[in-house]
């Protein structure tokens, strides 16, 4: 979910850098700029007692939302911990906001990570990457487990297993004895193992040949593209990327979907997408309160749903848990 398109600054219409991951029941939240609680609060989810949140670096147009976050989870009178993530230099971020945040109702807990870091995670995996914007950054990439095969039903029907548990322990990939004495293995009544998903978030860069290989074969990218062509000079000095360089990552890097983010206040949108198309045809450019739906593989493509952020809430409580 794009809370926040914009690079830098704020415009009318694009709010600086913030996005949502929804998966299952979870909300992580990458990067707070400011204005990411207002955004929160005109989307669909609302301003929900987020559990973590993971900076990219620190520039001003990605964390200057926290303060004002953490102080309105304080007027809330939250209790839950909250969970921050970032590169070196965290703690000494926080350490200087205290003096604007005062005191909270709640333990902020702070996990500096170096480039290479994994979070190990009930069935998906946060890795971290170097990424190459001249100051302490993280680009961060979220991949599922692969998951067990599809039940063959009629397979688990000839070998005689009964309806109930002993299916169940099947779909896990264990084995089990029936009642005759036969066993039962999972590969017997299993598909071949399915993918999960991989969804990678650079934040700001210039283009690196080390987010080509942290970007492989992702189903979706979100990185940036400040600039256009026409100002790739400005792009390099100020390490970030034109359309068309993030487009070649992407094709490179043979990645589902691509969206770009973080546009300059010059363009609007779609001349930053017909740039990109020019070399990677599966191209979009969010707009605020837009959305990326990412099933899994067998069942579509990733694809852009358009103002999918905004109005019908949904049910606070989601727990689909993804097979
Ligand atoms: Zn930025
Ligand atoms: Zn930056």
């Amino acid at each position: 979910m794009f809370l926040g398109t914009a690079g830098s600054m704020p415009t009318a219409q694009r709010a600086p850098a913030a996005l949502l991951v929804r998966r299952g029941g979870e909300r992580l939240l990458f990067d707070c700029a400011e204005g990411t609680q207002r955004q929160l609060l005109r989307s669909s989810v609302g301003l929900v007692e987020l559990r973590e949140v993971f900076v990219t670096h620190f520039h001003a147009d990605h964390v200057l939302g926290l303060p004002g976050m953490f102080k309105t989870f304080a007027l809330r009178g939250r209790e839950l911990p909250l969970e921050v993530y970032g590169p070196r230099g965290l703690v000494d971020l926080l350490g200087s906001l205290k003096r604007v945040v005062g005191k909270l109702t709640y333990e902020l807990r702070l996990h500096e990570l170096a480039p290479g870091d994994v979070l190990e995670r009930d069935g998906y995996r946060l890795a971290t990457f170097a990424v190459a914007h001249g100051v302490s950054a993280l680009g961060w990439s979220l991949i599922e487990s692969t998951r067990p095969g599809r039940f063959d039903v009629e397979a688990a029907d000839a070998l005689g297993v009964p309806d109930g548990p002993a299916r169940g322990v099947l779909q896990r990939g264990e084995a089990v004895t029936l009642p005759d004495g036969l066993t039962v293995t999972a590969d017997q009544v299993l598909g071949p193992p399915r993918s999960g998903r991989k969804l990678v978030i650079t934040g700001d860069t210039a283009p690196a040949e080390g987010i080509v290989e942290s970007a492989w074969g992702a189903d979706v990218l979100v990185t940036e593209a400040t600039f256009s062509e026409e100002e790739r000079g400005r792009a390099h000095e100020t390490m970030h990327q034109t359309a068309a360089q993030a487009a070649d990552v992407a094709r490179r890097a043979n990645v589902g979907l691509l969206a770009l983010t973080h546009l300059s206040n010059r363009y609007f949108g779609p001349e930053i997408a017909r740039e990109a198309r020019e070399i990677f045809a599966e191209t979009v450019v969010p707009r605020d309160f837009d959305v990326i739906d990412m099933p899994f593989a067998e069942r579509g493509s990733p694809h852009l749903v358009k103002g999918g952020a905004l109005h019908r809430r949904e049910p606070e409580a989601v727990s689909s848990a993804p097979e």
